[in-house]
């Protein structure tokens, strides 16, 4: 049972993970502190669970709740469930009926191929990523990632069609990413706080970690948010959140660092 009123958000690649070697070493001293402390450290991340859980156990973070594929999935260790709830609580929509409504639009003449169309070996192909990596990235919960086969006005009018069944596209870089409508890494840090007062009786307060544009609503609601620099893609903080935020020096796992250091020098 966490004693701490304290949650931690962090998200993963160029956050808690090197943006290159993916090493985590400078947090170890830190992730060990909050272990002791007994205070929940949430990954908060666009990868699968599939991608995620491997790294969770070696992080030492797999009886804390986590949150995957921007915020469409929570995975709850058992403490954190309530009755008849399983291990993973979707937002919105899960893959099924994502997948369902998508059959119905391709039967109206909407033309793109999802992963759920096609092998591990093809998002091998697509990705770029090992077939081991490709088949981590293929087993979704939530979201839907596609290739769009059609002009931009058609994207247009199949996000028009979605929006009917409470469902939208993000895009991402290569692919666009079907989903819920109004789901984000903020929404379910704001869920995970709710159930945490629920569960334990009292509030918590919220610290996150991030350094991209998909980490913005988590940071922004967070009472202490830290943005991690990033010099590849230099993020734009609303105002509200620019007043309130840490800016941090250093990047990936150093800023990571630096950014608990700021918030939480007394832990
Ligand atoms: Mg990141």
């Amino acid at each position: 049972m966490p004693r701490a009123a304290l949650l931690i958000f962090t998200d993963l690649d160029g956050s808690l993970l090197d943006h290159h070697s993916y090493s985590w070493a400078p947090a170890s001293a830190w992730l060990a502190q909050l272990r002791r402390a007994n205070i929940p450290l949430i990954i908060n991340s666009s990868k699968t669970r599939a991608e995620v859980s491997a790294l969770s156990a070696e992080l030492g973070t797999s009886d804390a709740p986590c949150v995957v594929e921007n915020g469409a999935a929570i995975l709850l260790p058992p403490r954190w469930r309530q009755q008849q709830e399983g291990a993973v609580v979707t937002l919105g929509a899960d893959i099924g009926h994502i997948r369902r409504v998508l059959a119905e639009l391709r039967a109206q003449g909407f033309a793109f191929e999802g992963f759920g169309d096609v092998t591990p070996q093809r998002v091998a192909e697509w990705t770029g990523l090992p077939l081991p990596k490709a088949k981590l990235a293929w087993q979704r919960e939530a979201t839907e990632p596609l290739l769009w086969h059609e002009n931009e006005q058609r994207l247009e009018a199949f996000t028009q069609a979605l929006a009917q069944h409470q469902l939208t596209t993000v895009r991402g870089g290569r692919f666009v990413h079907v989903m819920a409508k109004d789901v984000d890494k903020g929404r379910a840090l704001i869920w995970l706080k709710a159930r945490y007062s629920t569960l334990f009786g009292h509030q918590c307060r919220c610290l996150a970690l991030g350094d991209g544009a998909n980490d913005i609503a988590m940071l922004s609601a967070a009472d202490m948010p830290v943005l991690i620099r990033n010099d590849a893609s230099r993020v734009q903080l609303p105002r509200e959140l620019k007043a309130r935020c840490y800016l941090t020096r250093e990047a990936g796992p150093t800023g990571w660092c630096e950014g608990l250091d700021h918030w939480l020098r007394k832990v």
